[in-house]
């Protein structure tokens, strides 16, 4: 097979994405009372209507239809006042209704989008922008400095219940093949589910990974759900298909199921545009199916033909009344939403002036953007001169300092934004240099200590004064006769020498910025 870069010479790749996400931050179900709680005894949490027992009847969860109309406004919906509930019906125990209960043709929300910033390595997925300059529009997408920005449509996103989880037993794995019997947990039936439909935007693996990153980042900051796609609360199906370039119409597509990570869609996405290749280039055709990524193999298996909504018999659903959502209640909710993380990062560019991609790495990584506000607050009056030198703190050190911690680092270490505001400030004051910052913020995280105690403690504080600095280089021009000498007859790279020779008598305290005007004035 080929790689996907020389695939996509040829092909053009065209995917869409299903994301299920799983309101996680709510406490009952969608239609009953019953509590929502993961790893509860089997079974506890049930009654008539998520059982589906004769005679049941729905009632809609409210703070379930703010959800969803919070997601809807955050990713650039309209919000349909007028919705309606269907069955969709299928035979299988893991929902004891034999329908699900989900939405028609007119969802909550339709119509919305949201841009992607493609960056580094990944952007170069992207065929055909080599060589555009930013600014400059291209194959539909604008080019910036560092990548291109892309928006995505989304087509709709609408309500739905979760099934129930069933446990096979007696075979191998727990899977159902070879088992001899199965049981059912009922505590997850009729447990609300968003899903987000996008249209076929996506053009890269990569793009599919950020949207869903960025949909991870949108859904948490408006607090409906955890997005674990580790966890399961927040899962894919990767919609993809290929077409000659040039070509208008639609290919065959295949849907790739089973991806439990980011890694996992785009690995998986990338095997199924190669394979797709491959099979036409052979003269093949797609089949259109549901496939499972396989990702310690490293390929896609073929799990089922597609059914089809006909299967389903879709129906509006008798026991609930259509929707008819005021202004008021869509307004309250709108009212609720938070700064997204997409304004938050032009914020920092326009406010502090941060660079576009430190900006968005301090709202890409978890609890760093609220950080570095928290900071620019202390900062008061500096916050503009210090803005910089704290993101690097935060981007550089604090997230090595974290990484190294591993994964619950930010929840127990104990970061203080006046501790880096106070380091971030010695260091751009030249008291101490950006190595021994790392160093005193190292110790700061650890022991939750004040970074000036830190610093006298370890007698780091660096030393600035021009006339100490001046007498040190002085005394060590005075030294070296014949390399002063040698420096003025040209050879500038004996400057390094100097300047660790300066170093070395003030055991590396010296302000290099200092020793360095010094010796270049002195040297003149
Ligand atoms: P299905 O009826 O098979 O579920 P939908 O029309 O509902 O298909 O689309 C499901 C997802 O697949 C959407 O995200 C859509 O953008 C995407 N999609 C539809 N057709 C194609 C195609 N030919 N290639 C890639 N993605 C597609
Ligand atoms: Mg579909
Ligand atoms: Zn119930």
């Amino acid at each position: 097979m080929k790689t996907l870069e020389e695939v996509l010479v040829d092909w053009e790749a065209v995917i869409g994405l299903e994301v299920h996400a799983e309101l996680t931050t709510l406490s009952t179900k969608m239609f009953c009372g019953c509590r929502i709680e993961f790893g509860a005894e089997p079974n506890v949490h049930t009654c008539p209507v998520c059982l589906g027992l004769p005679g049941a009847l729905p009632v809609p969860n409210r703070d379930a239809i703010e959800s969803i109309v919070l997601a809807g406004l955050a990713t650039n919906c309209d919000i349909e006042k007028r919705s309606m509930f269907y069955r969709k019906n299928y035979m299988y125990p893991d929902m004891a209704k034999n329908y699900q209960i989900t939405q028609g043709p007119v969802a909550f929300c339709m119509r919305g989008w949201l841009d992607l910033d493609v960056e580094g390595p990944g952007a170069k997925e992207r065929f055909g922008l080599t060589g555009a300059k930013p600014g400059q529009t291209c194959d539909g997408v604008s080019v910036t400095e560092e990548g291109y920005r892309t928006r995505v449509g989304i087509t709709r996103i609408h309500m739905e219940e979760d099934a129930g989880k069933m446990v096979h037993l007696g075979g191998e794995g727990g899977r159902i093949a070879g088992a001899t019997r199965s049981l059912v947990d009922y505590n997850r039936a009729g447990t609300p589910l968003i899903e987000l439909v996008t249209e076929p935007d996506l053009r890269t693996p990569e793009e599919a990974r950020l949207f869903m990153q960025e949909l991870a980042r949108v859904y948490r900051a408006i607090g409906i759900s955890d997005c674990s796609m580790e966890e399961g609360s927040l899962r894919c199906d990767g919609n993809v298909s290929i077409r000659r370039r040039g070509d208008v119409t639609l290919g065959t597509k295949t849907e790739l199921k089973n991806v439990n990570s980011f890694k996992s869609l785009h690995d998986g996405l990338t095997y199924e545009i190669r394979r797709q290749a491959h099979v036409l280039e052979g003269g093949g055709s797609v089949v259109q199916e549901t496939r499972h990524w396989d990702p310690a193999a490293k390929w896609t298996v073929a799990m089922r033909a597609k059914e089809t909504a006909d299967d389903y018999r879709l129906f509006p659903d008798p026991d609930l009344a259509p929707f008819d959502l005021s202004d008021e209640f869509i307004e309250s909710v709108r009212s609720r939403l938070p700064e997204l993380p997409g304004r938050k990062a032009q914020r920092f560019v326009d406010s502090y002036g941060l660079l576009a991609r430190d900006a968005r790495q301090l709202v890409e990584a978890d609890g760093f953007a609220d950080l570095f506000d928290g900071c620019m607050a202390v900062a008061g009056p500096r916050a503009a001169q210090l803005a910089k030198p704290v993101a690097n703190l935060l981007i550089n050190d604090v997230a090595a300092y974290l990484n190294e911690r591993g994964a619950d680092g930010m929840a127990d270490a104990s970061i203080r934004p006046a501790h880096l505001v106070e380091l971030a400030s010695a260091a751009l004051a030249g008291e101490i240099s950006s190595r021994q910052a790392r160093e005193v913020l190292w110790v700061v995280l650890a022991e939750g200590r004040d970074p000036a105690g830190v610093i006298e403690e370890r007698g780091l504080r660096q030393i600035s004064d021009v006339g100490a600095i001046e007498a040190v280089v002085d005394a060590v021009l005075a030294e070296n006769p014949g390399k002063v000498e040698a420096y003025r007859a040209g050879k500038t790279g004996l400057a390094g020498f100097f300047v660790g020779q300066c170093m070395k008598r003030m055991a590396g305290k010296g302000n290099p910025r200092v020793i360095n005007e010094v010796l270049g004035s002195r040297l003149a």
